[in-house]
């Protein structure tokens, strides 16, 4: 390690102790260790560092802005969003932290004004960054750039500037995200992209970085939530996330950054505050949730499925099986009904979901809580495999994609009359649903459908299989819901998919298929034709265009299992 290395910094370092009087506690919270030697290391001009709330990271650069000019004589630049960031700062963190320390009690002059402190033979200074008068008129080796995404964005360039003629040249970036692709988020991206990665010892060299939706276990009774901890994405076993390292995606970039999260402190109280957190739904809770706990970017400006309400609905599939984790299977011959959904994406590539339906499914909405569960969920590599399907699960009811290959779905429809339906969005059809009962076709209102869809998997009524996969997932999380203004000044709802959404679509074919069944169920026993809005169908509100959420979440554990007699159903001649 050379002398500039940042190993004499975390000795240094350690040997101050923290503005509250405890020591410095590298055992405990493990991930740290890398951090101060990283962000001490002179070789290393550009660190970033995108980070949740409380995770240490203050007292970091406290320390390192401290370092620079005690043991180097260096000038350190420390810049906050305002003057009253900047004051508060020197107040409460670096003003006790020196009175803490007798050390360095004696190496700081009094200072003269509050934002520039005297140390060794060199200095900090303090500065808010609504001044560019007050930034430019000063020079540093370090610049320290804290609350990244809350600088005033059009100084930071002058700010970073400073260390131009330092021989030197370091800058500090850290800060809770607000947006994608913008500031922090946007630096991290350019960097390294350290995670933090942890090893499953039960099932062997199995490294992962630690994500709320995948690690994250707990249990809930009557809205009581207990025994948080971080599993295995595998086995589920338990996992030490004290034991880990981290990892950056692209190893030999110039600029290392970090994404701290609070997922790595080892702490079942701060991860049971997290899942708390995790569990709010108001807009402002849910972007605190996912900036501050999960130091992600959070977009409010539209929504969709989010990676932890598919974490709950995978959690709800355990708790329904008796606290084991929900597998696919791969026949079922069970009593209950089964529908399909089938997305084409092309004639080799079909994408499929299969539910059991384990309540009655015509349970009326309102007051009903009817669920299904997924049987299976994957790829088909030709429509040949899906007769083989509809046997081994004894599919009551499916509906396949009429787009792109319209005559092979065709074909599969007139293979099962009355059991298959080929279905097409509609933007302008007047029904949410509408059936034909002999062309074998259905169609639905796109939007409505995709709401719907959304809406069974965050209030627990699409049990999801552990065992799905990422890509799955990615789907699931992909198509966001945007609220537009027309020309006319009326706000319109679009689903905008960037990327691959197939699984996302065959979720929305299974809600259709589910439509259809019970239609059907209710033709055969009223032996008359009717038509029905998807509002009464659902049995939910659907949410309103000027919403900016997705309508009520229900937090609550599935009702008792009833799956009531599912016995008047004919599904009519077979062909
Ligand atoms: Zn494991």
């Amino acid at each position: 390690m050379s002398a500039r290395g940042g190993d004499q910094f975390v000795e240094w370092a350690t040997a101050i102790p923290t503005a509250r009087g405890s020591q410095l506690d590298f055992e405990s919270f493990p991930y740290q260790r890398e951090l101060y030697r990283v962000c001490g290391d002179l070789e290393i001009e550009n660190v970033v560092i995108m980070k949740g709330a409380q995770l240490g990271v203050s007292e970091l650069l406290t320390r390192f802005a401290l370092y620079c000019p005690d043991k180097l004589g260096l000038k350190s630049l420390y810049v906050f969003p305002t003057a009253t960031h900047m004051r508060d700062f020197g107040d409460t963190r670096i003003r006790p932290l020196i009175d803490q320390s007798t050390y360095l009690s004696e190496r700081v002059d009094s200072p003269l004004n509050k934002n520039l402190i005297k140390i060794g033979l060199g200095f900090i200074q303090l500065r808010g960054s609504e001044s560019r008068r007050d930034l430019i008129a000063i020079d540093a080796d370090l610049v320290i750039l804290d609350e990244y995404d809350d600088l005033v964005p059009e100084n930071v360039p002058d700010a970073e500037k400073r260390i131009a003629a330092s021989p030197v040249g370091l800058v500090r970036r850290v800060g809770v995200p607000r947006y994608a692709d913008y500031g922090i988020a946007a630096r991290y991206s350019e960097s390294d992209m350290r995670q933090w990665m942890v090893r499953c010892d039960a099932c062997l060299a199995r490294w992962q970085p630690i994500e709320f939706w995948r690690n994250v276990a707990w249990s809930e009774e009557d809205g009581k939530l207990t025994d948080a901890q971080i599993v295995c994405y595998e086995c589920r076993k338990h996992l030490d996330v004290s034991r880990g390292e981290w990892v950056p995606e692209h190893r030999g970039r110039d600029i290392v950054g970090f994404h701290l999260h609070r997922l790595v402190v080892p702490s079942r109280r701060s991860l049971l505050e997290v899942v708390r957190n995790a569990k709010r739904t108001a807009p402002y809770e849910v972007e605190a949730f996912w900036r501050t706990d999960l130091g992600q970017p959070y977009a409010a400006e539209d929504s969709g499925l989010d990676r932890t309400a598919v974490a709950a609905a995978v959690s709800s599939s355990t708790s329904w099986n008796d606290g084991q984790p929900l597998k696919m299977v791969h026949r079922y011959d069970g009593p209950n009904f089964v529908t399909m959904g089938v997305d084409v994406a092309s004639t080799r590539a079909l994408n499929v979901r299969i539910s059991e339906h384990i309540d009655d499914i015509r349970d009326p909405g309102m007051t009903g809580r009817h669920r299904k569960r997924m049987l299976w969920a994957g790829n088909l590599a030709s429509f040949d495999e899906l007769p083989g399907l509809m046997h081994r699960y004894g599919v009551t009811v499916a509906c396949i994609d009429h787009l792109p290959e319209y005559r092979l779905s065709m074909g599969f429809a007139q293979r099962f009359p009355g059991r298959v339906y080929v279905t097409s969005y509609s933007q302008n059809q007047k029904d949410p649903l509408y059936i034909s009962s002999e062309d074998l076709t259905a169609s639905v209102q796109r939007t409505p459908a995709l709401d719907a869809t959304v809406e069974l998997v965050r209030c627990h009524r699409n049990l999801l299989a552990a065992d799905i996969t990422p890509e799955y997932v990615e789907h699931l999380v992909r198509p966001r819901r945007i609220v537009e203004k027309n020309e006319y000044g009326l706000h319109t709802v679009k689903w905008l998919e960037k990327g691959p959404t197939d699984f996302f679509h065959a979720e929305v074919f299974d809600l259709v298929a589910t439509e259809v069944l019970k239609i059907r169920l209710d033709y055969f026993r009223q032996l008359q034709p009717q038509y029905t809005t998807l509002d009464e169908l659902i049995g939910f509100e659907r949410t309103r265009l000027d919403a900016p959420g997705m309508g009520d979440y229900d937090p609550g554990p599935p009702d008792e299992y009833d799956p009531g007699p599912p016995d008047e159903y004919d599904p009519g001649p077979r062909g």
